[in-house]
């Protein structure tokens, strides 16, 4: 059965940027099989499910390209505290006392936000992973993720580093060929890990046609300690384990020289911007015009709801567009256009995959759309505009995944959002039992 989307506007996203007024999306199978005007497409499909969403905006869905979604459970948690000191003091003693079950609810409630506040698809990494691949599933999101492993052992997972590639090697099998969701191996970062279990990984990788990612180059103390121990800064020693590859998507990148940008654009990998968690944690500021220049593709994230502390990427948007311009002294850095291009086309080539981030003939049916009237999405002069400066998220009416409507009307469609409150409740003082 055909589904026809009807709204005001539809913002597709394509090459060429077009945004189509009194617009139609025809849905069949999962894939969009038509976009254009709505007395067009009645003709085309006259025999089909009509959902007429009114004033607003269709859109391809938001790409959360980093996070840690089961960190919702410390969200509030431990805030304005310095990195090293977060990290030690709250967040790895309150990290040791998680089950798979906690995990899961964790990755349960950042999911219900997302779909939310209008994102389809995720790039994710922590422990009992498992878990999160469930929820994803359950709920209908599209997702790559992976266990997150470093050289410190045992872990909340894994006894050894053996342990840790036989679970990779079965949760391979685990999701071959699911529809909506890929593995990725994801060592934490150059500075929890070794030269010997990072080559293992990217070999780990190719052996289990995985996709790879890592945290890099997120703080200045990064890049004195890769100095210190390797004698070359974070991006040049993974180049020399042979860690750039195509399938390479790596987290922050906030400290890249020119070198570190030609070695990403030659090894033709992506990067994920992450500016609240960057801002927060009082990392720096990613050079996004620079990598742009070096043609790398950039996405953006929220990374965890811990350094975050939401998992909405209409926030994540406009905080990328307002930090290059206070941090170029340029008005025009990273215009609204630029920072909705980040979140949708450039999500695509950071989860390496093509068919989402654009609303076209072909694409898989990932998609939302905003309500415009509510009071801050009025008028409308420049729809791009509003999306990314004056939207909240709490706009979006409509979350599309694969074709399956998970979110419309105020109603989660694919879990019991009342049911997830009440255990939220329930589990309340988790870290200190
Ligand atoms: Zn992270």
């Amino acid at each position: 059965m055909i589904s026809l989307y009807t709204a005001d506007y539809v913002v597709t996203q394509n090459d060429a940027r077009d945004i189509i007024r009194n617009a139609a999306v025809a849905v069949e199978d999962g894939r969009i099989l038509s976009v254009g005007h709505t007395d067009l497409l009645e003709i085309l499909f006259p025999e089909c499910r009509r959902v007429d969403l009114g004033h607003a905006v269709i859109m391809p869905g938001l790409i959360n390209a980093h996070t840690h979604v089961s960190m919702s459970l410390l969200r509030g948690y431990s805030d304005d505290k310095a990195l090293m000191d977060w990290l030690t003091q709250d967040i790895f003693p309150a990290e040791a006392k998680l089950t798979p079950e906690l995990v899961e609810l964790g990755a349960m409630f950042s999911l219900a936000e997302m779909i939310r506040t209008g994102t389809t698809a995720f790039y994710d990494m922590y422990m009992h992973q498992r878990s999160v691949f469930r929820a994803a599933d359950k709920l209908g999101m599209r997702a790559v993720m992976g266990e997150s492993v470093t050289q410190f052992f045992p872990s909340l997972t894994c006894k050894d580093a053996e342990a840790y590639f036989d679970l990779v090697r079965v949760q391979a099998d685990e999701w071959k060929g699911h529809p909506r969701i890929r593995q990725a191996i994801l060592p934490h970062a150059p500075y929890t890990t070794n030269p010997e279990l990072l080559t293992k990984c990217r070999a780990l990788a190719d052996e289990t046609q995985s996709l790879f990612g890592m945290h890099l180059a997120e703080t200045e103390s990064e890049t004195q300690t890769c100095l210190q121990n390797f004698g070359m800064r974070p991006i040049p020693y993974c180049e020399s384990l042979g860690l750039l590859q195509p399938d390479s998507t790596f987290f922050h990148v906030v400290h890249a020289d020119e070198r570190d940008m030609e070695l990403l654009n030659e090894g033709r990998c992506a990067v994920v911007h992450n500016p609240a968690s960057n801002m927060k944690l009082a990392s720096g500021v990613a050079p996004i015009g620079a990598m742009l220049r070096y043609r790398i593709p950039v996405a953006l994230g929220t990374d965890g709801p811990a350094s975050n502390n939401a998992q909405n990427m209409v926030r994540e948007m406009y905080m990328a567009s307002l930090l290059q311009k206070v941090q170029n002294l340029d008005s025009t850095a990273c215009p609204a256009q630029l920072a909705l291009d980040m979140a949708t086309r450039g999500g695509s080539d950071a989860l390496h995959e093509p068919l989402i981030g654009t609303l076209e003939p072909g694409m898989k049916a990932d998609f939302i759309a905003l309500d415009l009237t509510t009071p801050n999405m009025q008028p409308v002069h420049n729809i791009v505009s509003n999306i990314v400066y004056a939207a909240t998220g709490l706009e979006n009416k409509l979350t599309v995944v694969d074709g399956q409507e998970l979110y419309r009307d105020g109603k989660f469609l694919t879990c019991d959002y009342e049911a997830l409150c009440a255990e939220m409740k329930a589990i309340h003082g988790w870290e200190k039992k």
